[in-house]
C-alpha cells in the first residue's frame, strides 16, 4: 500500500449513519457524491448485531452472528426494535431469543435490559457499541470525522428519538440531527436526479415498514404523508419460514412467529437461532432462484430436508405484503392523491429486493419502481447529505417534516388551545399566553396534551407541570407565556415563563410510549367523528368558565364600587347576574350562556365607564392604573383567558431558545 499522505489540518468530515434494525451503514460525501464506507466486515454492510463475550469483549458485525446459535443470549440482534421502549411493551416478549432481566420495580421497567452472562446492557448501550463500530470504521479511512447525522423511521416517537441520540452520544459522536429514513433516502435519490414531482418511499426493511408521500420541487423535499408499521419487515417472513423448518426438524409448530419461548415443548433457543438464520439463508436464495432445498439436523439425530418454493414463499409472505398495501393507500389517501399521480416509486430496505415484493408494489402503485439506487445504502447516502450540507451550512436544501398531530394546552374549563396545529411542518416554535382566572392566584398548572379533540380529556395527556411562587395579583395580570418548540428530531419542549415576575419552568416532553400509525389515524378519525359534538362541548365549557370570570369581576366590583350605581340599575345587574349562575348551572347550549353573558354586559355598561373614570383618578392619586384597569375590563366582559395565540415558523431555534 501506498503511504498514506494526509492533511493533519484538514476539516472533519461529516457522516450519515444508517442505523438498521438489520444492518447498519455509515456514508459520506466524497467530490459531491455520497458513497458507503467499508465497515469492519469489509462491506458496506454491518450486520447490527453484538456479541458480548467474557472480560469485557464486545464483537460487532458477522462476527457476531456467528455466535448466535453458540451464545444466543449473549448475541443481541435486531436492537433497535428496544430502543426506547419498556418491558411491560406487550411486543418485547414475542421477539427471538432474548434473556431479559426482570425489572425490580415499575421505574426499571421503562427500559429494557438484556442479561448477556457476566454483565447486563440496555439497548442505547447495544446501539453505541454498533456505532462505536461505524465510528471507528469511518475514522479510519477519513482520519477525523465532523458531525453525524442519524436516520431513525418515520414514526419512531420522542422516547425512541431520545434513545438513539443518547447511543450516538455514547458513542462518542457528535449528533448533528435525526433524519427520518424515507426523508434520507428522497433526498439521495433527489441531488442524484433533480427530478420535480411527487414521489412515494417504500420502505421494507428487517424490522420496520415506511411510507411515505413526498413533494420533491426544485430541491425542496416536502412531506405529504407518511404511514407504515414499526413491527413489520424482512424479520417476520423470516419467523413465517422459521415455523416450517422447526416442523421439518421434528419440533412441534412451535410458532417463533406467535413467541415460541412460551409454547409447550418449545424447541431450545440454540434452535430457534439455527431455524431463523436458515430461514433467511432461504428468503435470500429465492431472490435469485425459484426453488431451495436445505439439509437440517434432526431431533433425535438424522438430517431433516427443508424445500420451499418460490411460490410458496410468495403465498406465504402475501399477508405481510397486504398490510403494506393498506398503509400505502392509506397515505396516499391521507396525501389527496391518485397512485397514479405519483411520479416515482422509491425502494428502500432490503426486502425491496424480494421479487414479489416489487411486483406488489407495483400492483399498488401501477407503475415499475424505480431502482437506479442500491436500496441498502440510500438511505445511510442521504443521511451523509444532509450531514454534509448541515456541516457547510448550505441552505440549498430544506428538509420539511410535520406533525403527525396537532400539540396544545388544556385550557380553564377544560378545552384545549392549540399551540401547534397538526402538519405544521418542523422544526417550528410557537407561543400561547395566558392570564390568572382569580385574584391571587399563585399558580398555573400546564397540562400538555397531544390530539385533534376539542375537550382536553379526549385528547392524549403528554405532561403536566405547575408553575408556582407567583405573587397575588389581580385576577388577568398575570402573563403566562407558554412556549412550545418541536426541534428537527420531533422532541417537544415546553418552557412556561411568568413574564411580570420572570418565574420560569421548563418540561422536555419524552413520552414512555409513542404512537403506532393506527393510533393516530384513530384519533383523527374519532375528531372528525366526534366534530360537531365537540365543538358545541367546547364552547359550552368555555363558555361557563367566561361566565364564571365575569361574575368574579363584578361581585369585586359590587363590594368596591356598589355607589356608582343608581337603585333600578343595580337591581338590573343583580337580575342579570342570577340569570346567569342559573346558565352555568344548567344550560346545555352554548348560546344560552353568551346570551347572559351578553345580557350582563348590557347591565353594567355605563356603571363600567363610571369606573374606569374613578380609577383614572385614583390612577392620579397614585394607585397603579394596571391593577384598576384590570378589574374594569374584567368586569366589561373583556377575554382576557387567551391574549395572544401566534405561530412564528422557525427554520432555527428561536433566540436565546434551548
Ligand atoms: P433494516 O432497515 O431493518 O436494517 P435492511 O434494509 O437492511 O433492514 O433490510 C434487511 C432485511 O432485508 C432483512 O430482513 C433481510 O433478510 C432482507 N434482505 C436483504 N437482502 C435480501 C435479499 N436479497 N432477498 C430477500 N431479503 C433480503
Ligand atoms: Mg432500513
Amino acid at each position: 500500500m501506498l503511504l498514506d499522505i494526509y492533511d493533519p489540518k484538514a476539516p472533519p468530515k461529516p457522516i450519515g449513519i444508517d442505523l438498521g434494525t438489520t444492518n447498519s451503514i455509515v456514508a459520506h460525501v466524497r467530490d459531491g457524491r455520497p458513497v458507503a464506507l467499508t465497515t469492519c466486515d469489509g462491506t458496506a454492510l454491518l450486520p447490527s448485531i453484538v456479541y458480548y463475550g467474557d472480560h469485557g469483549a464486545v464483537v460487532v458485525g458477522a462476527s457476531a452472528r456467528s455466535y448466535a446459535t453458540r451464545a444466543p443470549t449473549r448475541t443481541i440482534a435486531s436492537v433497535k426494535r428496544f430502543v426506547g421502549r419498556g418491558m411491560d411493551d406487550p411486543q418485547i416478549r414475542l421477539l427471538g431469543a432474548y434473556r431479559f432481566v426482570e425489572p425490580a420495580s415499575a421505574e426499571a421497567a421503562r427500559t429494557v435490559r438484556f442479561d448477556v452472562g457476566e454483565r447486563s446492557v440496555s439497548p442505547v448501550e447495544v446501539s453505541a457499541d454498533i456505532l462505536r463500530s461505524l465510528k471507528k470504521s469511518a475514522e479510519d479511512q477519513l482520519k477525523a470525522i465532523g458531525g453525524v447525522v442519524i436516520t431513525v423511521p418515520a414514526y419512531f416517537d420522542d422516547a425512541q428519538r431520545q434513545a438513539t441520540k443518547d447511543a450516538g452520544r455514547l458513542a462518542g459522536l457528535e449528533v448533528l440531527r435525526l433524519l427520518n429514513e424515507p426523508t434520507a433516502a428522497a433526498l439521495a435519490y433527489g441531488l442524484e436526479t433533480r427530478s420535480n414531482g411527487l414521489f412515494a418511499v417504500f420502505d421494507l426493511g428487517g424490522g420496520t415498514f415506511d411510507i411515505t408521500i413526498l413533494v420533491l420541487d426544485d430541491g425542496v423535499f416536502q412531506v405529504r404523508s407518511t404511514g407504515g408499521d414499526s413491527a413489520l419487515g424482512g424479520d417476520d417472513m423470516d419467523r413465517l419460514i422459521a415455523d416450517r423448518i422447526l416442523v421439518a426438524m421434528g419440533f412441534a409448530a412451535a410458532g417463533v412467529s406467535a413467541g415460541g419461548g412460551e409454547a409447550v415443548d418449545a424447541p431450545p433457543a440454540e434452535v430457534v437461532s439455527l431455524a431463523l438464520e436458515s430461514a433467511r439463508r432461504v428468503k435470500h436464495a429465492l431472490t435469485e432462484v425459484t426453488e431451495s432445498l436445505l439439509e437440517l439436523p434432526r431431533r433425535g439425530g438424522g438430517t431433516a430436508e427443508f424445500r420451499l418454493t418460490r411460490d410458496e414463499l410468495d403465498a406465504l409472505i402475501l399477508p405481510l405484503l397486504e398490510r403494506t398495501g393498506r398503509a400505502c393507500r392509506r397515505a396516499l389517501r391521507d396525501a389527496g392523491v391518485e397512485p397514479s399521480a405519483i411520479d416515482g416509486v422509491i425502494l428502500v430496505g432490503g426486502s425491496t429486493r424480494m421479487p414479489r415484493v416489487r411486483s406488489y408494489v407495483q400492483e399498488i402503485f401501477g407503475q415499475e419502481p424505480l431502482g437506479d439506487i442500491d436500496p441498502d445504502l440510500v438511505v445511510a447516502c442521504g443521511a451523509a447529505v444532509q450531514a454534509a450540507l448541515l456541516v457547510n451550512q448550505s441552505d440549498e436544501v430544506l428538509l420539511l417534516d410535520v406533525l403527525p398531530l396537532s400539540l396544545g394546552v388544556e385550557t380553564m374549563g377544560g378545552g384545549v388551545d392549540r399551540v401547534l396545529p397538526r402538519n405544521t411542518t418542523i422544526p417550528a416554535g410557537a407561543k400561547s399566553v395566558f392570564t390568572t382566572f382569580a385574584d391571587d392566584q399563585t399558580g398555573f398548572e400546564i397540562h400538555v396534551v397531544q390530539g385533534e379533540r376539542e375537550l382536553a380529556q379526549d385528547c392524549r395527556s403528554l405532561a403536566r407541570f405547575t408553575l408556582k411562587g407567583i405573587p397575588p395579583m389581580s385576577a388577568g395580570m398575570a402573563r403566562l407565556e407558554v412556549h412550545f418548540y418541536v426541534d428537527e428530531n420531533n422532541l417537544l419542549a415546553v418552557r412556561a415563563v411568568e413574564l411580570t415576575t420572570g418565574i420560569e419552568q421548563k418540561i422536555e416532553v419524552v413520552p414512555s410510549y409513542g404512537l403506532t400509525d393506527e393510533q393516530i389515524e384513530d384519533m383523527l378519525i374519532d375528531a372528525i367523528d366526534h366534530g360537531d359534538e365537540d365543538l358545541e362541548a367546547r364552547r359550552l365549557a368555555d363558555g361557563r368558565v367566561e361566565g364564571q370570570r365575569i361574575l368574579l369581576a363584578t361581585d369585586k366590583a359590587l363590594a368596591t364600587d356598589p355607589d356608582l350605581l343608581a337603585t333600578e340599575e343595580r337591581a338590573a345587574v343583580d337580575r342579570a347576574a342570577a340569570a346567569l349562575r342559573e346558565a352555568i348551572a344548567g344550560a346545555r347550549k352554548a348560546s344560552t350562556i353568551q346570551g347572559a353573558i351578553a345580557e350582563l354586559d348590557r347591565a353594567t355598561h355605563d356603571w363600567a365607564g363610571r369606573r374606569m373614570d374613578r380609577a383614572m383618578k385614583a390612577a392620579i392619586a397614585g394607585k397603579r392604573l394596571g391593577d384598576v384597569a384590570a378589574e374594569v375590563q374584567g368586569a366589561a366582559g373583556v377575554d382576557a383567558h387567551v391574549a395572544a395565540h401566534e405561530i412564528a415558523r422557525a427554520g432555527r431555534p428561536p433566540p436565546g431558545g434551548s
